[in-house]
């Protein structure tokens, strides 16, 4: 139906400067026929689209990654609220993520939070207490572009019906507020992390299901995700030594919480974030580009989740009803 659009309106453009006549250059009148597509690869700055064009040169743009699936310009305002807990709020992550969209020209971004440590999304529903108020006051009185959803770490690969009955609720809240929900998906946490053992769970396993059930939800919900857990978990499976967590072994370094940022601005923006300006003082030049080509890879490479898993939460979420 986007397609469709984009042609109406770039056909009526044509239409208007053949009308006109005065083209003067020679060329006969004729019918476009875009009949060449080429596939535009997201790189800095940079959107992922693709290009439909004529012979006689004309041509228009859709299929555009991104969150929305449209263009999003440099010269526009976006506003993003976070919802979360610790590892959204550890670094901050709103304010490198904001960053990160400034180096690259999106001078008008706003960001806010509202967030809760050791919290699971429910909370940011819960309006007996505190967090839900905010939320909905938020919500009501603001008008946001995006809303990131953050459940807490462990949860979804505990018991996935809290997350999926919250996402739910929330996306209904967050669309009918004129805004688009987007699900952050957070990582495993480190394999000699006691966390883990105690709830009886593997490094593998954690991330797996971790990244099975965001994005079976996701696909389910139609709510893009942005895969900041596939990206630690490429970065540290090959990169062990960029430390991705903090000394407690779950929360993120600040080598964490840029990638997840890497990882939300090419989510939602559609562009690489191989080259992008900015980078935490607490990051070198050399983890900065192998976090980038994670993040890059995390965003828009194929999915790491198992069969196993993925047919598991596959099933799960077909039965599910939302
Ligand atoms: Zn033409």
């Amino acid at each position: 139906m986007k397609g469709k659009l984009v042609m109406g309106i770039a056909l009526a453009c044509c239409l208007a400067l053949c009308g006109c006549g005065g083209g003067g250059g020679g060329e006969e009148p004729h019918e476009h026929n875009y009949d060449k597509t080429t596939v535009i690869a997201p790189a800095k700055g940079v959107q992922g689209c693709v290009e439909h064009s004529c012979s006689c040169g004309d041509s228009y743009r859709d299929g555009y990654l991104g969150a929305l699936g449209v263009e999003m310009p440099t010269n526009k305002s976006y506003s993003f609220l976070f919802l979360g807990n610790s590892f959204t709020f550890v670094n901050e992550l709103w304010t490198q993520f904001k960053n990160v969209a400034r180096g690259e020209g999106y001078t008008n971004v706003a960001v806010d939070q509202v967030t809760k440590a050791t919290s699971p999304l429910d909370v940011f529903l819960d309006t007996s207490t505190i967090y839900g108020q905010a939320v909905a006051e938020k919500l009501a009185t603001k008008s946001y572009d995006f809303v990131f959803m953050q459940d807490k770490c462990l949860a979804p690969a505990l018991d996935w019906h809290s997350f999926y009955n919250s996402a739910v609720a929330l996306k209904k809240l967050v669309t009918e507020s004129d805004a688009h929900p987007v699900l952050y998906m957070t990582w495993a946490y480190r394999e000699d992390c006691p966390e883990l053992a105690a709830n009886n769970l593997e490094y593998e396993e954690h991330f797996q299901r971790m990244a099975a059930i965001y994005e079976a939800f996701g696909e389910k919900l139609s709510i893009p995700v942005s895969p900041a857990g596939a990206a630690f978990y490429i970065v540290h499976g090959e990169h062990p030594e960029i430390e991705l967590y903090s000394p407690d072994k779950y929360h993120p370094s600040m080598a964490g919480t840029y990638l997840a940022a890497l990882c939300h601005y090419a989510t939602i923006f559609g562009k690489s974030p191989i080259g992008v300006t900015y980078m935490p003082s607490a990051v070198t030049a050399e983890q900065a580009k192998i976090l980038q080509q994670a993040a890059h890879d995390a965003v828009y490479g194929e999915s790491l989740v198992k069969d196993e898993y993925r047919n598991e939460y596959k099933e799960i979420s077909q039965q599910t009803n939302s």
